[in-house]
């Protein structure tokens, strides 16, 4: 085992993850991670459970949130590390709250047709009171046989010109950083290589994120290939951006993927933990 293990983005009940904060704690701290930051999407609210269940371990946990950003069109996810409390962060997420509320009662009536009943309520239900994410309509559509598995749900119809895809605008790109650091935290691109862009684009998306005065770049999560890495840890050098590490966990359903299992930050790249805003 390393003499640290860091986990920088993972996810639990308050949004798309399946175990509660206290779970994805002890889950994190059995896999032998000692820094976890938990990432929900678009809110806090896990966060004081985890840190009870922290401090109960003698773990430390970083509050994280991952937001949802619109940029030439495309869904971004910029994670936001060590932020604290702003009322700046918080109203921007409520912005985003409401949008997701909204967008899942669209994605219910979509989804009808397709023959999945009662969508928005079993929705609200198994998020009980967490965000309301495309993942848990995934998870739906597979409970009720429509689709194998969650992969085959966004592809036929979650993703982008699908029967159950409804638009949203998230947050813009500048103003995700602008809150991640208002609130004292550190604004990382998340997972570079899962936006489905060619080269080009990822390039463009690393240098408009390092111009709008993003800090760190995702190099390594829990799928990434060691030429990604490479990739990505070029356009860190490029821009002069620090480096992150996390596995994006979502449940111990995802057996491709664990908690701290992280490939290395190359050596030369600043580790965004070791960032004086670190703490
Ligand atoms: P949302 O932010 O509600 O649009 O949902 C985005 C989440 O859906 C991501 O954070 C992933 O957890 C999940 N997701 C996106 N694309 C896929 C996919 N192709 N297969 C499985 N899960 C996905
Ligand atoms: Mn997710
Ligand atoms: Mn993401
Ligand atoms: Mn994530």
């Amino acid at each position: 085992m390393p003499v640290h293990c860091v986990d920088l983005h993972s996810h639990s009940q308050a949004s798309d993850g399946t175990l509660t904060p206290a779970a994805l704690v002890e889950a994190a701290n059995a896999a032998g991670v000692d820094t976890l930051a938990l990432t929900d999407h678009d809110t806090l609210d896990g966060l004081d459970q985890a840190f009870a269940k922290a401090s109960e371990l003698g773990m430390r946990l970083i509050p994280g949130v991952e937001i949802s950003v619109t940029w030439q069109k495309r869904t971004l996810h910029v994670v936001g590390l060590n932020v604290s409390n702003s009322s700046v962060l918080s109203a921007g997420l409520h912005n985003l709250q409401v949008q997701r509320a909204r967008r899942a009662e669209t994605i219910a009536a979509k989804l009808q047709p397709a023959g999945l009943k009662n969508a928005l309520e079993r929705a609200r239900h198994m998020a009980a009171g967490g965000q309301i994410t495309r993942t848990h309509f995934a998870r739906l559509l597979v409970a009720d046989g429509l689709c194998k598995n969650g992969k085959q749900a966004f592809k036929r119809y979650l993703k982008p010109g699908k029967p159950g895809y409804a638009k949203v605008q998230w947050a813009g790109l500048g103003e995700a950083i602008h809150w991640i650091q208002a609130a004292g935290g550190l604004a990382v691109l998340a997972h570079p290589h899962g936006y489905n862009m060619s080269h080009a684009w990822r390039q463009r998306t690393v240098a408009a994120f390092a111009g709008a005065g993003g800090d760190a770049l995702e190099i390594c999560t829990g799928t990434t290939t060691p030429r990604q890495v490479d990739a990505s840890a070029a356009d860190a050098r490029q821009h002069g951006l620090a480096g992150s590490v996390g596995s994006d966990f979502h449940s111990p359903e995802q057996r491709w993927l664990a908690l701290g299992r992280l490939a290395a930050l190359p050596a030369d790249l600043s580790p965004v933990w070791e960032h004086p805003a670190f703490g």
